[in-house]
């Protein structure tokens, strides 16, 4: 059909792409969907939703990127670490430029070395994307830059970097992270709530958003409050704990550095999440594009155990037993898409 939005999408299967095509695919829009591949269940099920026409290819394919982009009204671009993230994310919007795409929405993050008379350190992962955001402002495209909050289910009882919420033998949870116990983070429910929120800002247009960073964060929680709202939700004591970032199981290169400047410069300097410029009033503006977010005492009650379920995890079925150390880690390259922070 003619009068309907065509829109581009890469890393599909991934949680921010994922949750914006479900929203774009249930109003009507016809969603080009890059993918790798069709493993999985994610892609599987957005190879069978209408509306979605799953691309399999590489992103490094100049002429399959070509084809993805031609015709498009609209993007929504999300790059990853995996491969050169920075070549990837010029490649994508030189390709939308020649498409002529009316609005580029680009999920990127600060780049906390910029801030003069701070000493704070990059994070080289969101560096990156800072540095693809730097020249798709330089192309001239209308562009928007969203930033997403902490993600909810970064959290997991396995023993990953950061956000593990250890399950002891009193059946008890603890959580261990650099940050701040009182200093507010901002958070986001990154499958639940991407997918409203960019189609909100397709929908009100270049217009309004063009050059413009959005934060995509529902709330600022700081970390013992984080602990309480889990704590509600599971019925149980969840303490949250000041404290270096413990990393029990190999990690994807470059991740090791990225944990050790994050620790550095959120965690023992207190930089704010989003930049100095960003991070006040930072719910307001994705709270005035979506009101129905799920905050984060839902996902603790109604998502973590089922997540923890499907990592073969039963602490859920009995209080009174420690089940986390027998259970066994699946799938430890997926889990780390998920961890990377
Ligand atoms: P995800 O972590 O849910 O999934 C990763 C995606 O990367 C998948 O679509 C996967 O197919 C794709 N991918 C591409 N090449 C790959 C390869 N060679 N190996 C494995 N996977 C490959 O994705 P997401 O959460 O939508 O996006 C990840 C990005 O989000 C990261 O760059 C991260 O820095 C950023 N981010 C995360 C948080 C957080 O709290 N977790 C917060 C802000 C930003």
């Amino acid at each position: 059909m003619q009068d309907k939005k065509v829109v581009v999408t890469i890393n599909s299967t991934g949680r921010q792409s994922a949750s914006f095509i479900r929203v774009a695919a249930a109003v009507g829009w016809h969603v080009r969907a890059q993918t790798r591949d069709k493993q999985g269940i994610v892609a599987q099920e957005l190879d069978s939703t209408e509306g979605v026409d799953l691309c399999v290819g590489s992103l490094e394919d100049e002429h399959f990127v070509a084809g993805l982009f031609d015709g498009a009204h609209l993007a929504f671009i999300n790059t990853t670490h995996w491969g050169d993230e920075i070549a990837t994310g010029r490649a994508m919007a030189n390709a939308a430029k020649k498409a002529g795409v009316e609005h580029y929405i680009y999920s990127g993050m600060p780049d906390h070395s910029i801030y003069e008379g701070r000493s704070w350190k990059a994070l080289p992962m969101w560096a990156q994307k800072f540095a693809v955001e730097n020249y798709v402002r330089q192309i001239g495209i209308p562009a928007t830059f969203v930033y997403a909050g902490t993600y909810h289910n970064n959290f997991t009882s396995l023993p990953y970097p950061l956000f593990r919420m250890e399950l002891l033998a009193d059946g008890s949870f603890e959580w261990q992270a650099p940050f701040h116990p009182d200093i507010p983070i901002p958070w986001l429910d990154a499958e639940h709530d991407v997918g409203p929120a960019i189609l909100q800002i397709f929908k009100q247009g270049p217009r309004k958003w063009a050059g413009h960073r959005v934060p995509l964060a529902f709330s600022r929680l700081t970390p013992v409050e984080v602990c309480e709202a889990f704590s509600r939700a599971l019925s149980r004591p969840v303490r949250y704990v000041r404290g270096p970032i413990v990393c029990e199981v190999p990690v994807p290169a470059g991740y090791q550095e990225h944990l050790a400047a994050l620790e550095e410069t959120l965690g023992w300097q207190n930089a704010p999440y989003f930049g100095p410029e960003l991070e006040e009033n930072c719910t307001k503006e994705a709270l005035d594009l979506w009101e129905g977010f799920r905050d984060i005492e839902e996902y603790a009650r109604e998502i973590f155990p089922v997540e923890e379920r499907a990592n073969g995890l039963t602490w859920m079925d009995d209080e009174e037993t420690d089940t986390a150390s027998e259970a066994p880690i699946r799938d430890v390259e997926n889990h780390f898409q998920i961890m990377n922070l």
